[in-house]
C-alpha cells in the first residue's frame, strides 16, 4: 500500500505542475489572485485568496498528496466507524441522486464514484441494479469498499484511474462533496470526460457556499465572532469555495453540456434542522425563479459532449 501511495504521489506531482499560490484550483486560471486572507477552517488558520477570473476563494500553498491523505483520515468520512455512520445519515440524499440519474435514462448502468469513502452511494446503487466501482484517496476506505465486493482503487487523481479507460468506458461518474478537494479541477473534469462513454453522465454534488464567505468578510468589522463562524462553517475543511455559475462554466469548458443544476435533491437527509431545510427551500426557489445561487449545495448533472 505504501508503494501505491508513493506511486500516486509521483503521478500527482507530474500531473499537477501548478504549485504557486496564484493558480486557481477551481478554474485553472493563472491570473493574478485578488486579496489575501487568513481564514480559520477545519484545517486551522490557513492563507486564502480569491481568483480574479472565477471569484473562487481558495487556499494557497502547495498540494501534498500524503498530507492530504492523512488529513482525510482524521475526518468523519476518512475512518470506518464514522464513515459508515455517515452513509446511513446521507442515505436519502444518495437515493434522491440515484433517482435523478435513473430518470435521465442511466438506470442499471456502470457507475464510478469519485471520493467513495466507505461506500455510501455504491451500496444504494447496487441495490438498484447499477454496476458499481469507487475511487478514494484513503487506502482504508478502498480496502473496506473492496471487502464489500466492489471494484475500487486508491487514487489521488482521475488521471490515475485504471478501472476504466477510453476503450472500456464508464456510463456515469459521480463526485459527491469531493470536487472541493481537487488541486486542479479542470484537469480532473477532462480526465472524467475521457473515462466516460460518449454521452456519459457526470454528477457533481457541488458545495456552493462562496457567498457565505463574502458575507462573513463583510460583517467582519461589526461582528468578528459571527464573521469567523460563518466563514468556518462555509469552508469546513475544503480547499476552495466556488460560485455555482463559475462551476457550470468550468464544467462546460471541459467538454460537457449542463443538463440541470439545482439544490433540489442535494440535501442529505430529511431530518436536517428546520433552518437548514428552510435554506434549501429558499435556495431552490431563488435559483429556479431568478438564477440566484444561495443554496449551500447543488446537484449538477452534465452530459459528455461529442468531439
Ligand atoms: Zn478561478
Amino acid at each position: 500500500m505504501q508503494d501505491q501511495i508513493a506511486k500516486c504521489a509521483d503521478l500527482t506531482h507530474e500531473s499537477t505542475p501548478h504549485q504557486s499560490g496564484d493558480f486557481c484550483p477551481a478554474c485553472g486560471a493563472t491570473t493574478t489572485a485578488s486579496g489575501q486572507y487568513t481564514f480559520d477552517s477545519g484545517r486551522g488558520e490557513t492563507p486564502w485568496t480569491r481568483c480574479s477570473s472565477c471569484a473562487t476563494y481558495f487556499m494557497t500553498g502547495e498540494y501534498d498528496h500524503v498530507a492530504e491523505t492523512d488529513h482525510t483520515r482524521h475526518m468523519a468520512w476518512g475512518n470506518e466507524a464514522e464513515g459508515t455512520r455517515l452513509n446511513r445519515l446521507k442515505q436519502n440524499g444518495f437515493k434522491a441522486t440515484l433517482g435523478q440519474i435513473e430518470s435521465l435514462g442511466y438506470g442499471c448502468s456502470k457507475i464510478l464514484d469519485v471520493g467513495c469513502s466507505f461506500g455510501g452511494i455504491l451500496v444504494e446503487a447496487e441495490k438498484r441494479g447499477f454496476e458499481c466501482a469507487g475511487l478514494d484517496i484513503v487506502p482504508e476506505a478502498v480496502a473496506y469498499v473492496s471487502s464489500l465486493g466492489f471494484r475500487a482503487e486508491q487514487c489521488c487523481s482521475l488521471n490515475d484511474c485504471t478501472l476504466f479507460s477510453e476503450q472500456n468506458p464508464v456510463d456515469v461518474i459521480s463526485v459527491l462533496d469531493a470536487h472541493i478537494y481537487w488541486p486542479d479541477q479542470p484537469a480532473e473534469l477532462r480526465a472524467a470526460r475521457q473515462l466516460l462513454r460518449d454521452d456519459g453522465l457526470l454528477v457533481i454534488r457541488a458545495v456552493t457556499k462562496s457567498a457565505f464567505i463574502t458575507t462573513g468578510r463583510l460583517v467582519g468589522s461589526v461582528s468578528p465572532g459571527m464573521s469567523k463562524k460563518l466563514i468556518r462553517r462555509a469552508i469546513a475543511d475544503h480547499r476552495f469555495s466556488m460560485p455555482l455559475k463559475s462551476l457550470l462554466k468550468t464544467v462546460e469548458e471541459a467538454g460537457f453540456e449542463i443538463l440541470s443544476a439545482s439544490p433540489r435533491g442535494a440535501q442529505h437527509t430529511d431530518s436536517a434542522p428546520l433552518s437548514a431545510r428552510a435554506a434549501f427551500a429558499m435556495g431552490t426557489l431563488l435559483w429556479h425563479s431568478f438564477g440566484l445561487s444561495i443554496a449551500p449545495t447543488t446537484l449538477v448533472f452534465a452530459r459528455k459532449k461529442a468531439g
